[in-house]
């Protein structure tokens, strides 16, 4: 028997709570982990909470990330007693998830645990600080370098927000955060934030054209406050965007991209190739501070996670939170 958080649909309604279940209940799968810890990203409160339609199949335990030791293997390149992270790969969502104290997956799907993380670090990164990694990784593809100007960060609060600050800060950019908690200034200064703005001047409807501030930005609100970060690029700057947070609709029109170049760059983690990932943790290794890492962090157990996950889609939980499930 193991712990986890399991999410059920029938007709006594939407519910996830924490359960007991039997090992012989764990899905298909050539590697079995013994999880370490999990966290608490955006689309697990979505699931959690049922806000969103996140998951595929009932009964489902949730949890996109994980970090663990592999206990059985048949999988030629995942040996028993490594440590492996999963991002991702709709695990969560159609196949049982992170926030549980077993996990059986697909070897393919497993990153080995850089050296330069413990494995509690790495799910204070997670799938958010991973996205934030390949939000920078696609701003540099397209030029936008630190001489360039300024570079805006939205939902700078949240998890991809904190860890883009801190990595952008750490790359030599000038950050600007949007924020609807002003309270939170010293907080995202820390991190290396420029500037705060008041995210009230980006999320009502805007012109096709603004003025010309941003050479980069990392946007993961949707919604009109997309439009308008558009609408105020620099010429051919580009925007990585990632989020919904603000809603799923883009309000904009073509004005920025057919006369100044704007680039607006997708950024999906989920079935992100294995190449980028591999490339995405070795850059975090490399960028990320681990002092940042330390102060957006904070932990909770199993038991906490229905009632954290509320908090996150109210908008009330600041950077990332690690779930230890043991
Ligand atoms: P968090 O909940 O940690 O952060 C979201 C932040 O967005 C909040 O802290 C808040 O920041 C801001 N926000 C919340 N509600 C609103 C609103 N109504 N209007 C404007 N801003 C708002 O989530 P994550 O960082 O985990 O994820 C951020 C987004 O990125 C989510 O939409 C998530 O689904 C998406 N995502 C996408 C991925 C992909 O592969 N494309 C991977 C990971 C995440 P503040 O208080 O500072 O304003």
């Amino acid at each position: 028997m193991f712990k986890a958080i399991l999410i059920e649909k029938d007709d006594a309604g939407y519910r996830a709570g924490l359960s007991e279940l039997d090992a012989s209940a764990l899905p298909e799968g050539d590697v079995t982990v013994k999880v370490a810890y999990s966290t608490l990203n955006y689309k697990d409160g979505l699931a959690i909470t049922g806000k969103g339609p996140v998951v595929r199949k009932f009964p489902m335990v949730p949890g996109i990330d994980l970090v663990g030791t592999v206990e059985e293997s048949t999988h030629a390149d995942v040996k028993i007693g490594d440590t492996v992270i999963l991002n991702g790969w709709g695990v969560g969502e159609n196949h049982w998830g992170g926030l549980a104290q077993f996990a059986r997956l697909k070897g393919e799907w497993l990153v080995p645990l850089p050296p330069a993380f413990t494995p509690r670090q790495a799910m204070a990164i997670g799938t958010a600080g991973y996205t934030a990694m390949l939000c920078v990784m696609a701003l540099e593809r397209h030029g936008v370098t630190p001489d360039r100007g300024e570079v805006l960060v939205t939902g700078a609060n949240g998890g991809v927000g904190s860890v883009a600050i801190a990595l952008l800060a750490r790359l030599g950019y000038t950050v600007v955060a949007s924020t609807g908690r002003p309270q939170e200034a010293e907080f995202l200064k820390t991190l290396g934030a420029a500037e705060i703005i008041d995210r009230a001047t980006l999320s009502e409807p805007g012109k096709p054209l603004a003025r010309e501030r941003w050479a980069g930005a990392v946007d993961t609100v949707g919604s009109h406050t997309l439009a308008n970060v558009c609408a105020g690029m620099r010429y051919r700057g580009t925007v990585a965007a990632c989020g919904l947070a603000q809603g799923m609709d883009l309000p904009a029109t073509v004005a920025p991209f057919i006369l100044r170049g704007v680039t607006l760059a997708g950024i999906d983690s989920v079935m992100a190739p294995r190449e980028e990932r591999l490339e995405a943790w070795s850059r975090l290794a490399r960028d990320l501070d681990p002092a940042k890492l330390d102060i957006i962090t904070s932990e909770i157990g199993l038991g906490d996670v229905v009632d954290t996950a509320r908090r996150l889609i109210d908008g009330q939980v600041r950077g990332r939170i690690v779930v230890d499930v043991n």
